[in-house]
């Protein structure tokens, strides 16, 4: 099935089937959630080009090994996610 992310009003996205018989799709409004969606899309869990790969955190909790905070990871994949938005791809 093919699925698209949208941007969404106040910051959130859903990804919606492409073809609307398969359903409304998924809505994606707690911050919390951008990293996990944002990894769906290929984003690879860093801000930036650090060094540190963050083995240690799903992007919802600090890095212990470099401490790169939470609302960091958080933001990076917002912003990544702002750029994949009206990207399909086949789940
Ligand atoms: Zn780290």
């Amino acid at each position: 099935m093919l699925v698209q992310l949208q941007d969404e009003f106040l910051g959130c996205y859903s990804v919606k089937p492409v073809d609307a018989r398969h359903g409304d799709g998924e809505f994606f409004q707690t911050d919390t959630d951008f990293p996990a969606l944002a990894r769906s899309w290929g984003w690879r869990g860093k801000i930036g080009r650090e060094r540190c790969d963050h083995r240690k955190t799903d992007g919802t909790v600090d890095c212990p090994d470099c401490g790169v905070r939470a609302w960091q990871f958080i933001d990076a994949a917002g912003t990544y996610l702002d750029g994949q938005v009206g990207r399909v791809r086949r789940i």
